[in-house]
């Protein structure tokens, strides 16, 4: 048994039912559970561990659902920087086909670190590609290192270019091995129970990358095995076009005739979906990973997330890959939300409606509660108790947010993001004091770039 107590937060913001923000606040831990929520003075007086915030922001852990680690092995590559969702894939496929064990390893720990130090305590990440003897093991074995909790979905392409697809056949995979590799990785890594650290998902990748069959099988399969469904869906215009021509349906409609719909399923992106197709959504429960800064930076275009939102849709954020944002920074991602929410609600009030702005405690809430709702994680998104001791806290004596003190939570949204200062992962510390606990970051950087070059330049 070991117990930690955190105190003297300026502002402990608890995202619980009644949405608490606890002035000098904190809370009581015991074996990484959270027992007790409350003002300092009502707190007990010891523990085991003490973590004193005075000057800080007390947030829940952020929760990152869509995500490439092995991308910020090419971020910024010329040829994919002024590029739509097509010509970017069809840029970076052939660069991906030379991903190795050691770059989904390294890359997995580089996009990890860089989510902990912006206030991530769980994401999900989607791989599939699995050129040269990759594995889903790599990307699970290196996030172990590192501490965060992880939902790995076990991504998939089958439809290479000569059956219609947009992937070059190179890094497509064969049907039965997919199935065959998804079945093998819940049954060695799935954790159904409260407070996991390792989730499976499967994930077959796009409605241009993969079969209608391997769609169906995949939701079987996912359904008997008790694990989550992910895919991109809805994103561009292309992929409706797509859609309409060689399924003769909308993307929406053509999954949910695969069986993608209910509570376990949650799309990236679900861009181009329209008010009776939102309803649809809200009926069976299907959830959304917002992307924005994705969405802006492949001019994909604008989610519905006010719409999402008003009909009950879960809605949560991702960072998305690195190559397409091209950074993880989760609480800056949440800024991103509010504003181009903002943007969405002047420009095309039927996409985005009006008339209330997304607020910071709102985009806030999308990155903390709204990510548990859409990964399925009641033991996650709040600081109350019986939940995992997942928490964040910010130095508010920043630069950053001076003359934002009149309201520090707001001022976490609304100023430049700042790195955080200390993350803990049920009730353990990630980062501490500003630094990555479990990492040595000179030595990541380094070998990150090092296999960043070879990647891109073929050797
Ligand atoms: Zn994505």
């Amino acid at each position: 048994m070991s117990t930690l107590l955190v105190r003297n937060a300026t502002i402990a913001v608890t995202m619980d039912p009644q949405r608490r923000e606890i002035q000098t606040g904190g809370l009581f831990v015991r074996d990484g559970w959270i027992e007790q929520v409350a003002p300092t003075a009502e707190l007990p007086r010891q523990a085991d561990q003490v973590l004193d915030l005075t000057d800080h922001l007390l947030l829940p852990g952020l929760i990152n659902t869509h995500h490439h680690l092995y991308q910020t092995l090419t971020r910024a590559v010329p040829a994919a920087q002024d590029a739509d969702l097509f010509h970017w894939l069809r840029s970076l496929y052939p660069i991906w086909a030379r991903l190795t064990p050691e770059d989904v390893h390294i890359s997995t720990q580089l996009g990890l670190a860089e989510l902990a130090l912006s206030g991530c305590t769980t994401t999900a990440d989607h791989l599939y590609l699995f050129p040269n003897g990759c594995r889903l093991d790599d990307e699970i074995e290196a996030a172990a290192q590192v501490g965060l909790r992880l939902h790995a979905s076990r991504g998939s392409m089958s439809l290479g270019e000569s059956q219609g697809g947009l992937p070059p056949d190179r890094v497509v995979e064969d049907e039965a091995a997919i199935l065959a590799d998804c079945r093998r990785v819940i049954e060695r890594y799935h954790d159904p129970q409260p407070g996991a650290r390792l989730r499976i998902a499967l994930a077959p990748c796009s409605p241009f990358s993969v079969s209608p069959e391997l769609m169906r099988q995949s939701a079987e399969l996912a359904r008997a095995s008790g694990v989550r469904l992910h895919t991109h869906l809805a994103e561009t215009v292309d992929e409706q076009v797509f859609c309409l021509e060689k399924f003769g349906q909308r993307p929406l409609a053509y999954v949910e005739g695969l069986d993608w719909q209910g509570g376990d399923v949650w799309f990236a992106h679900a861009i181009h979906i329209d008010s009776g197709e939102t309803a649809r959504m809200a009926t069976h429960g299907s959830g959304v990973a917002h992307c924005p800064s994705s969405n802006m930076r492949l001019a994909s275009g604008l989610a519905p997330v006010r719409r999402y939102q008003a009909a009950g849709v879960p809605v949560g954020l991702g960072v998305d890959g690195s190559a397409s944002n091209d950074g993880s920074h989760l609480l800056g991602e949440a800024r991103q939300a509010m504003l181009l929410s903002r943007v969405g609600s002047a420009i095309a009030p039927e996409i985005d409606p009006g008339p209330a702005m997304l607020s910071a405690r709102q985009a806030l809430e999308l990155a903390t509660l709204g990510g548990a709702a859409v990964l399925g994680r009641d033991d996650l998104g709040s600081l109350s108790p019986g939940k995992c001791a997942d928490f964040v806290a910010l130095r508010l004596d920043r630069l950053e947010y001076a003359g934002a003190l009149h309201d520090p939570v707001a001022a976490a949204l609304f100023c430049t993001p700042t790195p955080a200062e200390h993350v803990y992962v049920h009730g353990t510390p990630v980062v501490s004091a500003g630094e990555l606990v479990t990492l040595d970051r000179a030595r990541l950087i380094e070998s990150h770039n090092r296999a960043a070059r070879r990647l891109i330049r073929g050797d």
